[in-house]
């Protein structure tokens, strides 16, 4: 075990490591690491030491086996899944949390790390121009979020039985594109729904929702004798980002008396920006709405943030009160733990606070805009490879592409572009994912690492332009 001042001599090393690591020692290191499935577990003993060993040799390991099995999320050249930033600032209040160790469930718990959860959640609905009305909690995902999205929506609709009594025999139905993220599926089948009662309507070319799809789908529920209680809209979907048309879902949301709730995990923070005020509109029409800062707002996982309009019906949905959590409050004592699924919550608002207090607002703008023109450059740069063919519209920070060489199948480009993914992935130098859209394979182009430079935009078009002219 570590005694005080053993802790402070490799807490600053720790520091320096970190600083260097994101400094220089990242063109040490293959984005995507080269190993097998095994490689990693089979370096680390069966069975956990009887006595405590020396710290010295865990950084060894740290440094011997960990890390060559490290997917380098925050190297500048990850363009895999979605950004999935973090800062320094960031880092720092992750270890300040750590440290405090504090567990937020009632005010009394956590005074400072309540209320300040409170005011950072206000600061960034009014960042994103959220309607004046929602209020916030933190969850760690968007996952967690859309869940309690979906059992807010039932406990409505039941008029506070499902809290009370549970199910009542009805199917409920939940509507949403097919575009959508699987953590709404996954939420519809937590929440006891079940699968089959997820509507996935169809798209459009630019894979948003078809509203007539969408409100054929509910009349027929109707008619059927389901029960329809909520529409989830894809505010950026993550497989192009496309938006569905909000204020039109919304519109339909009222016609119905349903639900609404919006999935902006990836794409909120661009919210910020004014050349995406468009985003906002219909927001006022929605119940709830998600946005992780842990994606494009320079906070490291776990951090998403999710909005109610009715925190009344939210803690119906959600509060038990054993008497051991009971204490004197008044009216401006808040316990999150009415608001969300755990007891137990991370101090999650301080890193949050650390971030949004640094960079400022116009700095949080500066960063994503420019993530935003490197797109743009990286986009401009594929159009004029002879045959890129690029797949979704691109408005915000993500770009889906595939190479159409002479081979015309379907099925073999498919083949060839999954074929281009890993000989990218294989050179070291970038990590790039991929989805299907409309059947066809397109590998995924997620830019905007917190720390890019344009010299890491030059080495990625070098790698990319290299290893295409090679098919
Ligand atoms: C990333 C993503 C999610 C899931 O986010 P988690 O925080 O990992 O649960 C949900 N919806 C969309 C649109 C996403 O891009």
């Amino acid at each position: 075990m570590l005694n005080n001042e053993q802790f402070r001599k490799y807490a600053k090393q720790i520091a320096d490591r970190t600083a260097d690591y994101y400094k220089s020692d990242f063109e040490n290191y293959r984005v995507y690491p080269k190993i097998k499935p095994g490689e990693i577990i089979d370096n680390i003993p069966d069975t956990a030491p009887a006595v405590g060993e020396d710290f010295e040799d865990i950084l060894n390991d740290f440094e011997e086996i960990i890390m060559p099995g490290i997917t380098h999320w925050q190297h500048p050249r990850f363009f895999g899944y979605f950004p999935s930033n973090t800062s320094y600032e960031s880092m720092l209040g992750e270890f300040l949390a750590g440290a405090l160790g504090v567990i937020n469930f009632t005010w009394e718990s956590s005074p400072a790390a309540t209320e300040l959860e409170q005011r950072v959640m206000q600061w960034l609905a009014e960042i994103i121009g959220l309607p004046k009305d929602f209020s916030g909690v933190i969850h760690d995902t968007a996952s967690t979020a859309s869940l309690c999205a979906v059992l807010i929506a039932l406990n409505k609709i039941t008029g506070g039985k499902w809290h009370e009594e549970g199910f009542d025999g009805r199917s409920f139905r939940l509507y949403c594109s097919n575009e959508a993220h699987s953590s709404i599926e996954k939420a519809a089948v937590m929440a006891g729904i079940g699968r089959k009662n997820v509507r996935k309507i169809n798209t459009d070319e630019n894979f948003a929702i078809r509203i007539e799809e969408l409100r054929q789908a509910i009349t027929d529920d109707i008619d059927a004798g389901h029960t329809p209680f909520c529409v989830v809209g894809a505010l950026g979907t993550t497989g192009s980002l496309a938006v569905d048309p909000i204020d039109s879902v919304g519109d339909i949301c009222k016609e119905f008396d349903l639900c609404y709730h919006i999935d902006a995990a990836y794409s909120g923070s661009l919210m910020a920006l004014d050349e995406f005020a468009y985003l906002r509109k219909g927001l006022d029409k929605a119940d709830s709405f998600v946005f992780n800062p842990h994606k494009q707002l320079f906070t490291n996982f776990d951090c998403s943030a999710f909005f109610v309009k009715d925190t009344d019906l939210l803690e119906k949905t959600f509060s038990i009160a054993p008497e051991y959590l009971r204490f004197d409050e008044d009216d401006r004592t808040v316990n999150y733990k009415d608001r969300g699924i755990q007891l137990g919550r991370k101090f999650r608002a301080l890193k949050l606070w650390f971030v949004l207090r640094s960079f400022g607002v116009d700095g949080l703008k500066k960063t994503m805009r420019r993530h935003i023109e490197m797109t743009r450059d990286l986009l401009n740069f594929l159009k004029e490879i002879p045959g890129i063919e690029i797949l979704a519209p691109v408005n915000q920070t993500l770009i889906c592409f595939r190479l159409v060489k002479p081979r015309k199948d379907e099925d073999e480009l498919n083949r060839l572009n999954k074929e281009l993914l890993t000989m990218l992935n294989n050179s070291g130098e970038i990590f790039v994912t991929h989805t299907k859209l409309a059947g066809k394979y397109a590998i995924r182009l997620a830019v905007g690492k917190t720390y890019i430079s344009e010299e890491d935009i030059k080495i990625t078009k070098k790698v990319i332009k290299e290893i295409i002219n090679k098919f």
